[in-house]
Formats: structure tokens, sequence, C-alpha cells
């Protein structure tokens, strides 16, 4: 039983979901293995920018296979949003490091608007960058409001060619950096209240889209992005007004989940070190995992 409910690196063999899903997880935990504890160390501590992984994943068309809704794949069956592996995928990143997480998940969080948008366009845009491997970003927060996304000074100003100039700044925005599209919240210069708020998709590779740097000491990117009249045209638009909040909330709602499961593959690793580590001390010519007491308390844990 312990046997199948613990990730274990070399038995791991998801055998529960259809072949080419088994078939992506397991190459993710191969790529990791094959990268080796003292290379994802080394990254770590090194703060290295995660460009290996980002092309692994692109090859390999993890992100577009997992998070390109059935809707949107053209026919294509593997493709479709199924929470299930969603939650495989989140334990084993959990497992191998939290900033690869990252760049996942705010691809998630990127996603949400995306996908609960009524904009043919924008979707199809999303899908084609998916397939390309690109990854996403999720620009709601702002340094000066935080949780207080009511508040946002990220500006549309309405232009003559029916479009908006967006001009502000954000805050803490995973893979702002790198991401294929961003989507950005922000209200209207010329609509006071609920009605004023808009959610549309940004290119971080646009002149208008200035990256100033990176928030956190760390592999994963946490930006913060300026943009300077940024041009929005209709198709750039995904939600107006009170479907611009929903859109935000329900993206949270969707990406906390995510939290969980990376969570159990942190203290999967956790577990794993601390048995691998006293399985292979010897104390008094025998490891420490035979020990009743260390057996004991491995067991409880
Ligand atoms: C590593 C990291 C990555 C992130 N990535 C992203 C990202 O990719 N995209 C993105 O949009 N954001 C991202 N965030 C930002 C995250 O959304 C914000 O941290 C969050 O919105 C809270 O804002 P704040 O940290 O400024 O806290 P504050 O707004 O300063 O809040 C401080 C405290 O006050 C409480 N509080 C605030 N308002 C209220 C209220 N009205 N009622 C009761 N309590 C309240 C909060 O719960 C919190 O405990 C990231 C943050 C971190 C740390």
């Amino acid at each position: 039983m312990a046997d199948a409910l613990l990730f274990h690196p070399h038995t791991y063999d998801p055998t529960h979901f259809d072949p080419e899903t088994r078939r992506l997880l397991r190459a993710t935990v191969d790529w990791f293995e094959s990268r080796g504890k003292r290379r994802l160390i080394q990254d770590y501590r090194e703060r290295a920018w995660l460009a290996d992984f980002l092309e692994f994943a692109g090859k390999e068309g993890l992100f577009a296979i997992f998070l390109t809704p059935a809707a949107a794949a053209e026919g294509q069956p593997d493709k479709r949003w199924d929470t299930a592996r969603i939650a495989a995928l989140n334990e084993i990143f959990g497992f191998y490091g939290l900033d690869y997480w990252y760049a996942w998940q705010v691809t998630i969080l990127g996603l949400g608007p995306v996908w609960q948008s009524e904009n043919a366009a924008a979707r199809e845009r999303a899908a084609e960058l998916l397939s390309q491997g690109e990854v996403f970003a999720f620009g709601l927060s702002e340094k000066a409001h935080g949780a207080d996304i009511y508040s946002t000074d990220m500006l549309l100003e309405p232009a003559p060619d029916g479009g908006f100039l967006a001009s502000g700044s954000k805050y803490y925005i995973g893979n702002g950096n790198a991401a294929g599209l961003v989507s950005v919240f922000g209200r209207r210069t010329d609509v006071e209240g609920p009605e004023g708020y808009v959610f549309f998709a940004a290119d971080s590779r646009h002149p208008a889209y200035h990256l100033v740097k990176n928030v956190v000491d760390s592999s994963k990117y946490v930006s913060e992005f300026r943009l300077d009249a940024y041009p929005v045209a209709a198709d750039d638009v995904l939600h107006t007004g009170r479907a611009a909040f929903d859109a935000a909330l329900n993206t949270v709602n969707v990406g906390k989940f995510n939290l969980c499961t990376a969570s159990i593959g942190i203290c999967e690793h956790a577990m794993y070190e601390a048995v691998t580590h006293a399985h292979q001390r010897i104390l008094y010519g025998r490891p420490v995992t035979a020990f009743p007491h260390v057996r004991r308390e491995l067991t409880d844990a």
C-alpha cells in the first residue's frame, strides 16, 4: 500500500492514467533524475533561470497537453484540462523543486482568464502559444495594493481605434520575463466603478512592455513589469466589467488547489531523504533504519 501511495522516483509508474499522460509524467521524473540532485541544488543556489527545464517541457508538449482544454484542442485527444493529472504533475514538481512548479503554476494562472473568456481569437492564440512551448503569466498583483485588487492602478485609456492604451505597473508576477502571453488586470479611465475593470492579454516581448526586475532572489522569475501606453486591441480584451473581476477570483480559485498537491510532493521528498539517509548510515554495525524506534518514527511520519 505504502509503495503505491508514496512517490518514489525509481518505481513511479502511474498506470491509472492513459498512455500519453503516463509517458509524460514518467518523462518528467526522468528529466529531473538525469539532471541529478547535485545540479538541481547548484541551479537553486546560483538562481539559474529554468531555461533547460522549459526547453524539455516545450519539446515534450507537456504544458500544451496538460493545459489545453478539450474545447481548444482541435481534436487532439491527449489535450484536455484534467485535474487528476494536473495534481499528479504538481506532486512531481513539488518533489523536485518549487521553482519548477512555480513556472507551471503561474502558467495555469495566466491561462485562467483566457480559457474563461468569450474571446475566441485570444483562446486560439493561447492554444497556439502553448503548442509552441511558451509559458504564461498572471498580472494581477501590484506593489502598492497587494490583495486590494479593487484599487488597481493599471489604467486603460480609450484609443481612437476602439482599443485602449494601457499604462501602469505590476509586481510579483511570475514568468513576466518570458511569457508569450501575460493576462493583465486593469481598469478604464473613462468608466467609474466595477464596470471599468478589464482583463487583457499582453505580450512580454512587445516594446511597450518593460521588464523592471526579478523581485525575488531565486531561480523562479517573479517580475516587476511596467506598461507604457501599451496598445490593447479589441482582440486582446479577455473580460470587461464585473466579469473581469470574477475571472481574477475564479482563476485564483482554480490555481489554489495546486498548492495542496505540490505540498504533498515536498513532504514526500523530505520523507524520501530522511529514509535514504537513515538507511545508508551505519551505526553499531547496522543501518539506522534497523533500530525499532527509528522504524516506528518513520512509520508514524
Ligand atoms: C513568490 C510570490 C509569487 C507571486 N506571484 C504572483 C503572480 O504570478 N501574479 C500575481 O498577480 N500575484 C502574485 N503574487 C502576489 C500575491 O498575489 C500577493 O502577495 C497577494 O495579492 C497579497 O498581496 P501583498 O503580498 O501585497 O499583501 P497585502 O495586500 O499587503 O496584505 C497584507 C496582509 O493583509 C491582509 N489583507 C489585505 N487586505 C485585506 C482585507 N481587505 N481584509 C482582510 N485582510 C486583508 C492580507 O491577507 C495579508 O495577510 C505573488 C506573491 C509571491 C510572494
